[in-house]
């Protein structure tokens, strides 16, 4: 975590510690760091982005940038058109699943891939200085430019079957730019579209902005109603997916990774596919049988991004619902996945619910020791310690990751509570709990050893 970005970009409240004035300095640290070129700048549906939008152009092209404004759009749609249109940066102006008060800012390449932890620090360092205004005549312009939903919706019908005569599919846009996106690829695949919250309201009077089950009771609902074949669900920015099954229940997030990194190894043949340390142990169950191999990442998309081109993965993604196909752009994008995933359905012919139920399922139990913030270090430290002396499978992408015959245990700092939390995967419920108690109660001894 830097001074200004987290684990996903400038993040706050609005007013808080993200104002106008942070943008603007954003902005023109951008605008220095990459010296010259053309950056698009687009935005979600909160009722602060214009304001936000506005103090970040306004900073790029004080340092001699130009920027197209692509308007409302997906994070995956700014992070489509930089990568397709070749330009030199990308700025998207969202604070994702989190409520309405909040917004954020977050950077992308030219590839489409948000910038990395190291990029962040460097665009700190700048935002700190002094810079320099350019002479008169060396300011950028900006253009706007309506066309970056089309050029994602043209790039995402690229990829997929075209022929979902028959389905019916709702879609809960969450108020947010999916509603330009989602049903309009599936209406042109052939299929009949119901949505929901799709008039973009900054508000969110349809649901929160997390397609976490408690907040799609709507859609679960809709789909039951209206006998579908499939339910939908994005986040505030569509970088995210979930969906419902066509019996209206929530399909498991790591049973649909694994079932999509199922069905990405059928197609392309073995391959690495990549995935954070938090991620079920089905999906190396079943990347297993399809003779690939799994590659472990820190938390967080801008990490799997990393792996997937540092280790040249077909296809990579966190159970959240953040998928990335790097064979169309790096930036996840829930539309693509969408539509991907009734492609799929569209070829097996299948329901969803029949798909899953090819994939295991294991219980997984959650818990978390209390732990000030000034002791994390310390105490993660010594858990690491006391692990290695028990264990032999010891991973440390992030935080402690133990592999065991018939589960696994991470144990990871809280990056934003006085916690530290672990998390437990195993074959039984009876299992999951025990190792729960057992580890609960090591890293319990663990803060009191360094608190002494
Ligand atoms: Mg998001």
């Amino acid at each position: 975590m830097g001074k200004y970005f987290g684990t996903s970009g400038i993040r706050s409240r609005i007013g808080e510690f993200l104002t106008p004035e942070l943008a603007l300095r954003a902005g023109r640290a951008l605008g220095e760091y990459l010296g010259d070129g053309t950056v698009a700048v687009g935005r979600d549906t909160r009722v602060h982005c214009d304001t936000l939008r506005a103090a970040v152009i306004s900073g790029l092209t004080a340092q001699g940038c130009n920027v197209v404004d692509i308007g409302l759009v997906c994070t995956p749609t700014l992070g489509c058109y930089v990568a397709t249109e070749g330009l030199d940066a990308g700025v998207m102006i969202t604070a994702s699943h989190n409520p309405p008060e909040y917004n954020g800012i977050k950077f992308w390449n030219s590839d489409g891939m948000a910038f990395s932890p190291e990029q962040e620090r460097e665009i700190e360092q700048i935002m700190d200085g002094d810079l320099e205004y350019p002479n008169w005549d060396e300011y950028g312009e900006v253009v706007d430019d309506e066309t970056a939903l089309n050029v994602h919706v043209e790039r995402i019908l690229d990829e997929v079957s075209v022929d979902g005569d028959g389905l019916r599919i709702v879609v809960d846009c969450a108020n947010g730019p999916s509603a330009f996106v989602t049903p309009v690829v599936l209406r042109e695949m052939g299929c009949e579209v119901i949505s929901l919250n799709a008039h973009p309201d900054g508000h969110f009077p349809g649901r929160e902005p997390e397609p976490k089950p408690e907040n799609l009771k709507d859609l679960m609902r809709t789909v039951r109603a209206t006998d579908a074949d499939l339910g939908i669900a994005h986040d505030g920015d569509a970088d995210r997916v979930v969906f419902v099954t066509e019996k209206g229940k929530f399909a498991g997030y790591d049973e649909v990774l694994a079932l999509a990194c199922r069905r990405i190894l059928e197609e392309k043949g073995p391959g690495k596919v990549a995935v954070n340390v938090d991620a079920s142990m089905v999906i190396d169950e079943v990347v297993r049988e399809m003779g690939g191999e799994v590659v472990r990442t820190k938390v967080g998309d801008v990490h799997v991004a990393a792996a997937i081109r540092e280790e040249g993965c077909i296809f990579g993604g966190e159970p959240n619902g953040t998928w990335i196909h790097p064979n169309v752009h790096m930036c996840p994008d829930g539309p693509l996945s969408a539509a991907w995933m009734v492609s799929l359905l569209i070829e097996e012919e299948r329901p969803l619910s029949e798909l899953l139920a090819e994939i295991p399922s294991y219980p997984v139990v959650r818990e978390t020791v209390e732990c000030p913030d000034e002791l994390k270090p310390k105490v993660m430290r010594l858990v690491e310690t006391r692990l290695r002396e028990a264990y032999d499978d010891i991973d440390t992408v992030d935080g402690v990751r133990v592999e065991l015959d018939d589960g696994w245990v991470l144990i990871r700092p809280s990056g934003t509570e006085p916690l530290v939390r672990i998390t437990v995967e195993a074959e039984s419920k009876e299992r999951a709990r025990e190792l729960g108690d057992e580890f609960v109660d090591l890293v319990r001894r663990c803060v009191e050893e360094v608190r002494e």
